[in-house]
């Protein structure tokens, strides 16, 4: 069975740890390779290469860092299907969805391409006689990503192109669930003239985790993953004294108003609500119907879901796959059950599936439970599956009244064709990304991802100019280049004369 090593310094080494991580194929139910676990020794190793690098990659020139982007763009782009594959294989999403993912990481790296343009400073010449003024912004130093199993390849590439593009060195540790798309990455990034050291990849779990949020020599975290790991990262990263920005968990509602395309709101709940089998941060998980709008869109979303196909990400035909565990399966499918004996009615019970020739695999059928209110776990909680929760509201006041009630505040949507409302709701929602008639916003790459309450931990979003803010710092310089007719000693405070 393969063993996944760590990326030290440029070289690969299983380290000092005698504890493993397993990593499954969900579609067949099989362990497939093992992942060593750093210690405290080998994340140490890992920042004293980070470290070592950081003042040639600090002094290169734009010009060199953005030439190894546009090589690490092209590569990437070029090795797309390979790295879809291996995401597919270690995440169980289906292909297609996977080269989507591929696909908006590769926009983040096309961004961090414009570093020359994106790091500049400010000038103000002659602010007092003779005296110029300007900021200039500058790497942070070494830092660190720690990244979720449901993204391998684009969460992480939310951070280290635009780390390294700012003359950042980085430690990222990858889940430990699906790491080989990280490994693949790195060695391209070799391949596209990257200096050793500059990026590390360490595998592993809690142990790695604080050994990296307490490390002196590193500057900011970048954490996505669950909620209540995301707090603890921002609580005792920023103890340490470092910039960390954490992003957490959701629980994403999609309102739909009486005047709303109701075949177009049925596409888009489904295909949100259980693409990439719900494991998604940003995927719809309850769907809020305003007045009448659920008795003609329900039956909609059920003719839909019969026609999904369930099976291995490998097979062309399949639209959603298995979970990522087996343990995760379980979890999901015991919400369905609890909706139930908590009074929700289920009108689409995917617990029942069972797919051809992978009957081993992590697999649950797509699930819509009706009848659902705010006191329900399957509301209040992030279920992380197929699992689509429906509560029928009155006004448009109540459904933004449960968006405000809800602790999560990552993504929202509304599906209407009256733009008054639409606008009014884009303006008042307490939600980080709004959707109208687009069911799953994520930001482009040039703007910035990240959600509001206790889906975001921290001041600066992920990526886009954001992502430049948190990987630097901003030093103000002031020069004064006098003519001799200004010499002479004051001991006042300085003055703009
Ligand atoms: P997770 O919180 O379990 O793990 C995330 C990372 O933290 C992993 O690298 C893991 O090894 C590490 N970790 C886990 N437990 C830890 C502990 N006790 N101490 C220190 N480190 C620990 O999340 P996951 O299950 O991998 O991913 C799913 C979660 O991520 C969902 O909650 C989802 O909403 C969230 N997510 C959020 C976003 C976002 O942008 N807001 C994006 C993707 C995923």
């Amino acid at each position: 069975m393969d063993s996944i090593p760590h990326v030290i310094g440029g070289k690969e080494t299983h380290g000092h740890s005698e504890r493993r991580g397993e990593v499954w194929n969900p579609a067949k139910g099989e362990r497939s390779a093992e992942v060593s676990f750093a210690t405290v020794e080998d994340v140490g190793a890992a920042v004293a290469a980070a470290k070592a690098a950081l003042p040639e990659w600090r002094r290169a020139s734009l010009a060199k860092r953005t030439r190894v982007l546009f090589a690490f763009r092209e590569l990437v782009e070029n090795h797309k299907q390979d790295i879809a594959r291996l995401l597919t294989l270690e995440h169980g999403k289906v292909l297609s969805d996977a080269l989507g993912e591929v696909q908006r990481g590769l926009e983040v790296i096309e961004f961090a391409c414009g570093i020359a343009d994106l790091q500049k400073g400010q000038f103000s010449e002659n602010v007092s006689t003779e005296v110029d003024a300007y900021s200039i912004r500058q790497a942070v130093g070494v830092v660190a990503g720690i990244t979720p199993f449901n993204f391998p390849a684009m969460v992480p590439m939310w951070m280290y192109p635009i780390a390294i593009a700012c003359g950042n060195t980085f430690v990222l540790k990858p889940s430990e669930k699906d790491p080989s798309a990280s490994m693949y990455c790195a060695k391209l990034l070799q391949k596209a003239g990257l200096p050793d050291g500059v990026l590390n990849v360490v595998h592993g779990d809690k142990v790695a985790v604080d050994t990296i949020l307490r490390h002196p020599d590193i500057g900011a975290v970048s954490f996505v993953g669950s909620t209540p790991i995301a707090r603890y990262i921002y609580e005792t990263g920023t103890a340490h004294g470092k910039r960390v920005q954490a992003l957490g968990g959701a629980k994403n509602h999609m309102i739909v108003l009486p005047d709303a395309d109701m075949d177009l709101a049925a596409d888009a709940a489904v295909s949100a609500g259980y693409g990439s089998a719900g494991e998604r941060c940003m995927a719809i998980s309850v769907l809020v119907c305003v007045g009448g709008a659920a008795d003609r869109l329900l039956p909609k979303i059920e003719e839909r879901i019969a026609n999904l196909k369930v099976g291995s990400g490998l097979d062309p035909a399949s639209e959603m796959g298995p979970l990522i565990t087996r343990e995760h399966r379980d979890k999901v499918a015991s919400y369905v059950g609890k909706g139930a004996d908590e009074g929700a009615k289920v009108r689409v019970d995917g617990r029942t599936l069972r797919v051809k020739d992978h009957e081993n695999g992590f697999f649950l059928g797509p699930c819509l439970i009706d009848d659902v209110t705010p006191a329900m776990s399957v509301y209040q909680d992030e279920i992380f599956g197929p699992v689509l929760s429906v509560v029928r509201v009155k006004t448009y006041d109540d459904a933004i009244g449960l968006v405000h009630g809800h602790r999560y505040a990552n993504g929202v949507a509304l599906f209407t064709n009256d733009g008054g409302a639409a606008r009014k709701f884009q303006s008042e929602v307490e939600v980080g990304m709004v959707g109208v008639n687009v069911p799953i916003p994520v930001p482009m790459s040039y703007y910035s991802f990240g959600g509001w309450k206790q889906s975001l931990f921290g001041d600066l979003h992920i990526y886009g100019p954001d992502g430049v803010k948190f990987y630097t710092r901003t030093k103000s310089v002031i020069t004064r280049w006098p003519d001799p007719r200004f010499r002479g000693v004051d001991l006042g405070f300085p003055q703009n004369k």
